[in-house]
C-alpha cells in the first residue's frame, strides 16, 4: 500500500472540502446551490471544490430531485462504495473484522478467535493483529486500492491521540502502541478507540443516537463500559478515562474486581455478575430449571441460558436477572444524576435479556430520578447489537474525513 492512499485521505481532508463532503452526507442529496446557502461558502467556491469531489469519484450528481417547476436540480450525493474501510473490534475472546463502505455498510466481515491470554504479550498481540489484518486484506484484495483507513476498537483504557492501548486489564497487557506498528505496517491512516466509546460513536453516527446531541451509550456485557456523547462530540476527559462507569464503586463490600478494588459496578450488574449470581443460586437448595440445563458444566451458565430458563417460567433465573436489573438501574440513574444525559443506550450481551432486565431499571429511575424530566429520561436499547464497536471502529476513521473541524 502505498502513499497514494494516505494521499488521498490528506486530498479529502482539507477544511472546505470536509466541509462541504460533511453537508452532502447529512442532507442525503443536496444541491450547489444548497450546500453555499448552508456552508455560507461562495457559489464559485462550492463549484470548484464539488467538481473536485466529483473527479476523486467521492460525490455523485443524479437529477432525481424536486422541481418547482422548472427544471429539476442537480443534487449531489456521497458515492458510498467509492472507498472503504476496515474496522477491527479487539474483545476479550474474539476479534471482529470488517470492510465498509463510506456509509459504514459491512461489506465482508471475518471472526477470529483471540489467542490464550495466558500466554499473550504485548509484541505477541501486536503480531497476532498484524497477521490477522493481513490476512483479512488478503481476502479483500479488490478493496486493497479504495482503503483510506483502519479503526481499531480495543478493550481496556485506550489513549486515543496516540492510538496506545494504554491498560488492558482483562487482556493483561499495557502502553501497546497500536496505532504506530499498524500504520508502518500497513501505510494506513489507522485510529484507536475504547469499545464502548467506538459504539458510542456509532451510535452517534448510525444507530440511536443520531439526532440526539447529548447521550450515553452503555455496553454491558462480560464487565460495563460507556461512550459519553456531549454536544455531538465523544468526551475523553483529560486522560481518556472519562465513561469508565464499569469501575464506579457502588458497594464496598462487594466482589472483587479485576481492577483490584471491591463493589464495582460491572460486578454487579454485567453479564459477568449474572453468571456469579446464578453460581450461588445453584448452592441453594431450590428446584430451578438452571440446574437442569446447565448440569454440571458451570461455563454453560450464561446470561443466554438464565434468560432462557426465565422465559420459560422459572423463578429463579426470573429473580437474578430481576437484581441484575435493579443495578443496572442504580448504574443508570447515577449517570443521570451526575451527566442529565438526553438518553441512555444500552448495548452489549446483556441488554438482550428484555424485560426481564430492563423493567427493573426503568422501576429503579422512575421511583428515584430526582425530577419529572429526569424520570423520564429516554432509555433505549442499542440500534446496531454485537456488530456496534465494529461500525464504531470504522466511524473513527469516517469521523475524521468527514470532520472540517479537526483538518488542516
Ligand atoms: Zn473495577
Amino acid at each position: 500500500m502505498s502513499s497514494r492512499m494516505t494521499g488521498s485521505f490528506q486530498l479529502m481532508k482539507s477544511l472546505n472540502r470536509s466541509l462541504i463532503l460533511n453537508t452532502i452526507r447529512v442532507n442525503g442529496a443536496i444541491s450547489r446551490s444548497e450546500i453555499a446557502k448552508k456552508t455560507k461558502l461562495t457559489p464559485p467556491t462550492v463549484t470548484n471544490i464539488v467538481n473536485e469531489l466529483i473527479k476523486a469519484d467521492l460525490v455523485l450528481e443524479s437529477r432525481a430531485g424536486t422541481s418547482n417547476g422548472g427544471r429539476k436540480p442537480i443534487l449531489l450525493t456521497i458515492n458510498s462504495n467509492s472507498r472503504y474501510i476496515i474496522g477491527v473490534d479487539v474483545g476479550v475472546k474474539k476479534v471482529r473484522l470488517a470492510l465498509t463502505n463510506l456509509n459504514a455498510d459491512i461489506l465482508k466481515r471475518k471472526l477470529v478467535k483471540m489467542p490464550d491470554r495466558d500466554t499473550l504479550t504485548e509484541g505477541s498481540f501486536l503480531q497476532f493483529l498484524q497477521d490477522i489484518v493481513l490476512s483479512f486484506l488478503e481476502e479483500v484484495e479488490e478493496a486493497k486500492d479504495k482503503l483510506i483507513g483502519l479503526g481499531v476498537a480495543m478493550h481496556g483504557i485506550v489513549d486515543h491521540e496516540a492510538g496506545t492501548a494504554v491498560h488492558a486489564p482483562t487482556l493483561k497487557l499495557e502502553n501497546v502502541p497500536v496505532k504506530q506498528v499498524l500504520e508502518d505496517h500497513f501505510n494506513l491512516p489507522v485510529r484507536v478507540e475504547n469499545d464502548a466509546k467506538a459504539l458510542a460513536l456509532g451510535e452517534k453516527w448510525f444507530g440511536a443516537g443520531k439526532e440526539t446531541d447529548h447521550f450515553v451509550c452503555l455496553n454491558v456485557g462480560e464487565g460495563i463500559g460507556s461512550g459519553i456523547i456531549l454536544h455531538d462530540e465523544l468526551f475523553h476527559g483529560s486522560d481518556d478515562l472519562a465513561g469508565e462507569i464499569g469501575h464506579t464503586l457502588i458497594d464496598l463490600n462487594g466482589p472483587l474486581c479485576s481492577c483490584g478494588n471491591k463493589g464495582c459496578f460491572q460486578m454487579l450488574a454485567s453479564g459477568h455478575a449474572l453468571k456469579e449470581r446464578a453460581r450461588e443460586r445453584l448452592k441453594e437448595d431450590r428446584e430451578t430449571l438452571l440446574k437442569e440445563r446447565a448440569g454440571n458444566d458451570l461455563e454453560e451458565l450464561d446470561g443466554q441460558l438464565i434468560y432462557e430458563c426465565a422465559k420459560d417460567g422459572d423463578a429463579v433465573a426470573a429473580e437474578i436477572l430481576r437484581e441484575t436489573g435493579e443495578y443496572l438501574g442504580i448504574g443508570l440513574l447515577n449517570i443521570i444524576h451526575f451527566l442529565n444525559p438526553r438518553m441512555i443506550i444500552v448495548g452489549g450481551g446483556v441488554s438482550k435479556a428484555g424485560s426481564f432486565l430492563m423493567d427493573p431499571v426503568h422501576k429503579v429511575i422512575k421511583t428515584s430520578a430526582l425530577s419529572k424530566r429526569a424520570r423520564n429520561t429516554c432509555i433505549v436499547l442499542s440500534e446496531l447489537d454485537e456488530e456496534g464497536s465494529l461500525i464504531g471502529a470504522c466511524t473513527l476513521v469516517l469521523s475524521e474525513l468527514f470532520s472540517h473541524e479537526h483538518s488542516e
